[in-house]
């Protein structure tokens, strides 16, 4: 959240002559913004494999079978892969040998 340096209210992003600028919603005090606060644009053209290694870390084991080696332990990780009316992809990676499959419901 970002507030106005003159009067200390919310101040929002809009564009303005293809930049982004912060707009104070009290007193109407404009600054340029750079964009990196984060709105809606931040997950927009993410690719699957950014998702992917970012998130590698921190998956959540699931109890599955490997069809590749038989290991009885996976990661687990859905992607939306298109707009939130498509139902999200479960991809699962066994946590022994690597193999990396998704899973149709
Ligand atoms: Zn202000
Ligand atoms: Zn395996």
């Amino acid at each position: 959240m970002n507030f106005c340096p003159k009067c200390g209210s919310i101040m929002m992003p809009r564009r303005k002559d293809g930049k982004m600028f912060l707009v104070c919603t009290n007193c109407g005090y404009e600054m340029p913004f750079d964009g990196k606060v984060g709105f809606s644009e931040k997950t927009k053209g993410l690719k699957k494999i950014d998702v992917v290694e970012k998130e590698h870390n921190i998956l959540p084991i699931t109890k599955i079978k490997c069809p590749k080696c038989g290991n009885d332990k996976a990661y687990y990780w859905t992607v939306q892969t298109r707009a939130g009316d498509e139902p999200e992809t479960k991809f699962l990676k066994c946590t022994k040998c690597g193999y990396t499959w998704r899973e149709y419901d």
